[in-house]
């Protein structure tokens, strides 16, 4: 079982073919959407390109189970979710949101 513990071995990790294929089926699977905005009734998705405007919202798949902790979920697709950058920066702590319900005890699926 590979380890993702150090930045490098996640480096390597987030470059492999395997995860950039299922990290693309997340994203279609969710619609290109943040999941956490669609609960709250908005849709965020990844700004398209258009010639002469910054590319602002930015959509990242987010492991639910951190691989540093969960390696067995690194490749499973149920343990993916898409989040802007935003929510993927609540998620990781940091930006410090006091909330009732945490995200750890919502149900995804
Ligand atoms: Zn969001």
């Amino acid at each position: 079982m590979p380890e993702y513990k150090t930045y490098e071995q996640k480096k390597r990790f987030y470059r492999s073919k395997p995860w950039l294929t299922l990290r693309q089926a997340a994203l279609e699977r969710d619609n290109h959407e943040c999941v956490h905005c669609k609960k709250e009734g908005k849709v965020t998705v990844d700004s398209i390109k258009t010639p002469g405007e910054r590319k602002e919202v930015k959509l990242n798949v987010d492991h639910i189970y951190p691989i540093e902790h969960y390696p067995k979920l690194a490749l499973t697709l149920d343990n993916l979710q898409t989040l802007c950058v935003y929510h993927h920066n609540v998620k990781e702590g940091r930006i410090f949101k006091p909330k009732k319900n945490k995200w750890a005890g919502d149900e995804w699926w």
